[in-house]
């Protein structure tokens, strides 16, 4: 029976070893929570790391703490203490993590790193292979474990396989800083999905792929060999759930049930009742523009100083990653920061900042959330922020006020908030002072949009959309018009081939016999090819063209002396067992003197394209640009040569990185039709892979057998995935 395996680096289930024994705790974070209906029955299984050091592990404890993680649906991967260092607080936290959050000026590019990174990715990989079939799904999570999905999809080229980002996925040219950067898309694209919060995460890596590895991307579909991997975001939420009903419970409990955390809380409001309480909670960590905001806070008490004594900012410090220098530093930072405005600002009935540096158990988050009157947040940038979230969610009456950087990736489904630039402390002190005056009514209406969305779009929901698309995906439900040429159907149509009594062939050359290449004029037939074409242009009964957009030197010299029947420039020449091309169709030119200058302009300000002149048409070819900026320029030139053309007997084509002005009355479908009109064919085959093609596939009877490259979408009958498969393909044609 298949099974669903998950993959992160923790696993979700604490090891303690003490004298008493091994305990092991399931973990209650969020991640753990949405994966609840994921990861259930005998059908999952979690792999990670157990947060043990194979030096903390006694080898006598190896089977207990292995059936206790069994117990709990879970299986370890065994890490050394030196693999931790190298991969977790190595590359993971001090390459990876300041990069993706744009700290470019904290990441280490450090060769040992990426190596420990790249083998400990490996022994996730081969846990997984050891422990997977190959019909089973493979969900795998976050920064740490990249290079995981293609070292599965090497050993287990079938199975399905998820990776989700947890981090922010940031700008190309970011990105492109990174030494590795090409392993660790390929890494990635070993997905079939690779999901992301937001659209800009989703986008930003799109781009990398295009602009880096020079794969055809499709709105949310990259094309790579015969794979589509599809690309989307799915933003995360949080247990909802957990939050209203523990901030309910809080609401009604009795005096002697608070706890001491609450009672000091509730003493302090009594004390100051018209006193606002600024709340703001995070990882002591610098993507979290902590010491930016207690700046901040100085600027709005300067501003605004009818507001001291009657604000007090709370801040929660969560201690992390404490062996990381640049954590170290900003511990120090802060603690400074807090001392100087505090021994600044305080009087003696009041002291502006509440700094705590721990950890607090979740009822005293709850505490927290529920007293606070304002939540403020401020990252200098954030994969989500789940804060943001659980501070709206406690909000039982509906009031409070969100305080949230635009940097965030929650800020994009959280617009009722009050959104800001961390970096702007005119406008935070501005806001600070919107959100202590902000009227109950103002409140109750922003949060009620947010409570809604968040409850709705809850951690499960979260999980179950992205298994959801995998599991389409899976079953092939993403639709391609089109059937694959299976083993089935080659031996269908090779049978179908042989009993025909007269075979008319059209084969496009570009991208279907041959590949591209950055020189169109390089790309010239192989040996392989020659031999090919030679068998079947001499087998009884066989008619074969070539018909391609090329011009007819190029293919003069090519193959006129094989006396192969050719069709060049979409239709306009026709040339027939060696002889010289002739018209085949009366084509007009005089548009071609206005139309160049045009073109020209466009190669002038598109580094990287030209012009190929035709005797009847005109192509620009972008292949070699920047290919957002290609793609940009190509739509640009649609525009202009489309309210230039008007209505003339003039079109233009879309080709595979090229657009082509010709004559509207050639195509490739009328002049195929045109040869297929000349005698009785019974078995009539056309493979391309354009959208040029596409007028033969269209125009060519129900009975002919089309044939699309690639898994572009298509009105061919069936695909081939690439120019290999297209030669395969062939030679099953040779008796
Ligand atoms: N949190 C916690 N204990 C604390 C403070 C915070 O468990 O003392 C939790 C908080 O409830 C939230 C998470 O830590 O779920 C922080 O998530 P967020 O997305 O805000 O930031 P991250 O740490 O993932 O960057």
């Amino acid at each position: 029976m298949s099974k669903t395996i998950i993959i992160s680096n923790r696993l979700p289930v604490q090891l303690q070893i003490s004298d008493g024994g091994l305990t092991a705790i399931p973990s209650v974070g969020g991640l753990a929570t949405g994966m609840k209906s994921v990861h259930s029955g005998g059908e999952s299984l979690w792999i990670g790391w157990s947060g043990l050091t194979d030096e903390e592990t006694p080898e006598a404890l190896e089977t207990e703490i292995d059936n206790a993680l069994k117990k709990h649906g879970c299986a370890k991967v065994k890490l050394t203490e030196k693999d931790i260092e190298g991969f977790y607080f190595g590359f993971s936290n001090r390459t990876v993590w300041p990069l993706f959050h744009y700290f470019l000026e904290y990441s280490e590019f450090e060769l040992d790193f990426w190596n420990t990174y790249k083998a400990v990715n490996q022994k996730f990989a081969d846990a997984i292979i050891a422990q997977s079939d190959e019909g089973d799904t493979i969900w795998v999570h976050d920064y740490q474990l990249m290079l995981v999905p293609q070292m599965v999809r090497e050993k287990r080229p079938n199975t399905s396989i998820g990776f989700f980002l947890h981090i922010p996925f940031p700008s190309y040219e970011i990105f492109r800083t990174l030494p590795w950067r090409e392993e660790i898309l390929e890494g990635l694209l070993g997905s079939d999905l690779i999901g992301f919060h937001t659209y800009d995460y989703e986008r930003h890596f799109l781009s990398s792929v295009r602009r880096l590895l020079g794969l055809d991307v499709s709105f949310n579909d990259i094309y790579l060999d015969h794979r589509v991997i599809k690309v989307d975001s799915f933003p995360m939420g949080i247990d909802y759930k957990k939050f209203k009903d523990a901030a309910i419970a809080h609401q009604q409990s009795t005096k002697e049930k608070r706890s001491d955390f609450q009672i000091k809380l509730d003493d302090h409001k009594a004390s100051a009742p018209d006193t606002k309480l600024i709340l703001s909670i995070d990882r002591l960590d610098y993507s979290k523009g902590i010491a930016k905001r207690l700046n901040a806070f100085e600027y709005f008490l300067n501003k605004y100083p009818e507001y001291k004594e009657k604000v007090r900012l709370i801040i929660l410090a969560v201690p992390s990653r404490s062996n990381v220098p640049q954590y170290q530093l900003l511990k120090k930072e802060i603690d400074e920061l807090v001392g100087r405005i505090n021994g600044e600002l305080s009087t003696v009935n009041w002291t502006p900042i509440w700094y705590f540096y721990r950890s607090l158990p979740f009822e005293n988050l709850i505490d927290l959330y529920t007293s606070s009157d304002i939540a403020w947040l401020t990252p200098l940038r954030d994969g989500m922020n789940l804060v943001a979230k659980e501070y709206i969610a406690t909000r039982t009456d509906k009031t409070g006020v969100l305080i949230l950087s635009e940097m965030a990736g929650s800020a994009y489904e959280m617009n009722e908030a009050l959104l800001i630039n961390p970096n702007n402390f005119e406008q935070q002190a501005d806001t600070l002072k919107n959100a202590i005056t902000m009227p109950r009514e103002e409140q109750i209406a922003r949060n009620m949009f947010l409570q809604n969305r968040l409850e709705r779009y809850n951690v499960e929901v979260w999980a179950n959309e992205f298994m959801g698309a995998l599991n389409r995906k899976k079953e092939g439900s993403e639709p391609f018009v089109s059937q694959k040429v299976s083993d089935v159907i080659l031996n269908q149509l090779s049978t179908d081939y042989s009993k025909a009594k007269k075979r008319l062939l059209f084969l496009d050359y570009d991208g279907t016999l041959a590949g591209f290449h950055k020189d169109p004029q390089k790309a010239s037939p192989d040996e392989e090819l020659y031999t090919l074409l030679d068998k079947l242009h001499h087998q009884e009964n066989t008619t074969l063209f070539l018909i391609s957009g090329r011009d007819k030197q190029t293919f003069t010299k090519w193959f006129l002396p094989k006396k192969y029947n050719m069709i060049v420039e979409h239709g306009v020449w026709i040339s027939r067992d060696g002889e010289e091309f002739k018209l085949l169709e009366k084509v007009k030119d005089e548009w071609m003197g206005k139309i160049k200058p045009v073109l020209e302009s466009f190669v002038d300000r598109t580094p990287g394209s030209f012009i190929e002149e035709k005797n009847y048409s005109m192509a620009w070819h972008y292949r070699n640009t920047d290919p957002d900026f290609g793609q940009k320029r190509a739509t640009e030139l649609n525009t202009v040569l489309t309210s230039l053309i008007g209505n003339d007997d003039i079109s233009v084509l879309n080709g595979n990185k090229v657009m082509e002005v010709k004559s509207s009355n050639v195509n490739k479908g009328r002049a195929s039709v045109r040869i297929l009109g000349e005698d009785d064919y019974d078995f009539v085959f056309a493979i391309g892979d354009d959208w040029t093609d596409e007028f033969m596939f269209q125009e060519l009877p129900d009975s002919a057998v089309t044939v699309k490259v690639g898994l572009k979408k298509t009105q061919a009958k069936y695909y081939v995935e690439n120019t290999k498969r297209v030669r395969e393909l062939l030679k099953r044609f040779i008796k």
